[in-house]
């Protein structure tokens, strides 16, 4: 194929098209409406770009002029995403201000170093479930007991199937949602990188993934060798728990970049992802 005869085909996208048919959540039809992940009150507004990924000519990047508004999946009914907004999103907004200076260029924080900064953990980690949920809609089908919990406000929220749950802090402008993402480094040590969902959004980034002993066959797995902590009990913290020390839940907190958008890894890895599952990129204004 020429280069001529790939433009005229237009964009090869990768992943799959962020919009699905009935909700992530609760599983009806129709009324789907914008999620935006991380919550928008966490400065995922107006002014941050989100793009579709693709190749064109044999090259990756963009396809077409990033759009402003905000990184959103139309995956969630207009009740479910409400019902999130009114009662996680807040928590989540408040923990991620509390963590903008960690993040600031000129703020210098040891490796691993866990910031003096109080959350609501329960909360926390239920308003970043529903949004790992939304970027995959697949979740809600291959695991129902989620959402189930989920909905019914359950005082504790277990993950089957050895899920975990982890969090790492993120200085990067460019900001991901992926679903089903599985990335293999195929220069120098053997590593992965699977995903159930993964949302990247300054100052974190989260990963829904499966226990890494399980999948021994791949080589080391990246979150594992990074130390992100896994929070997964974080699900099972009290909702009215609203004041926790981070100091006192993780013994490291550490400063992560994807490969994709790191120079010196980027041509290490390779990534494959579904057609079905989306994937969305974008770049939050300094
Ligand atoms: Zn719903």
């Amino acid at each position: 194929m020429t280069a001529s005869n790939s433009a005229a085909r237009g964009p090869q996208f990768l992943g799959g098209r962020p919009r699905s048919r009935v909700c992530a959540l609760c599983g009806r039809a129709g009324g789907i409406t914008r999620a935006h992940v991380p919550p928008q009150a966490a400065g995922n507004t107006g002014e941050v770009r989100r793009y579709r990924p693709g190749v064109l000519a044999g090259t990756l990047g963009p396809q077409g002029v990033p759009q402003k508004g905000g990184l959103f999946i139309e995956s969630l009914c207009a009740d479910c995403n409400s019902w999130a907004g009114a009662n996680y999103d807040r928590a989540y907004a408040e923990f991620a201000k509390r963590l903008e200076f960690a993040t600031n260029p000129g703020t210098l924080v040891l490796p691993r170093e866990v910031p003096a900064v109080n959350l609501a953990p329960g909360l926390v980690a239920r308003s970043i479930l529903v949004g790992l949920m939304a970027v995959n809609p697949r979740i809600r089908i291959n695991h129902p007991t989620i959402a189930e919990q989920l909905l019914s406000e359950a005082p504790e929220i277990r993950l089957p199937g050895q899920l975990q749950l982890r969090v790492a802090m993120t200085r990067q402008r460019s900001a991901r949602l992926a679903a089903a993402s599985t990335m293999m480094r195929v220069l120098g040590r053997r590593q992965f990188n699977l995903s159930l969902a993964e949302v990247w959004f300054r100052p974190l980034a989260w990963a829904l993934i499966p226990e890494p002993g399980n999948t021994p066959q791949f080589g080391e797995d990246l979150v594992t060798l990074e130390g992100w902590p896994d929070v997964t009990e974080w699900l099972c913290y009290s909702t009215d728990r609203t004041s926790v020390d981070l100091r006192n839940i993780v013994r490291a907190f550490p400063t992560v970049v994807h490969p994709r958008t790191d120079p010196r890894q980027r041509d290490s890895w390779v990534e494959m992802l579904s057609d079905e599952a989306p994937l969305l990129e974008g770049v939050i204004p300094r």
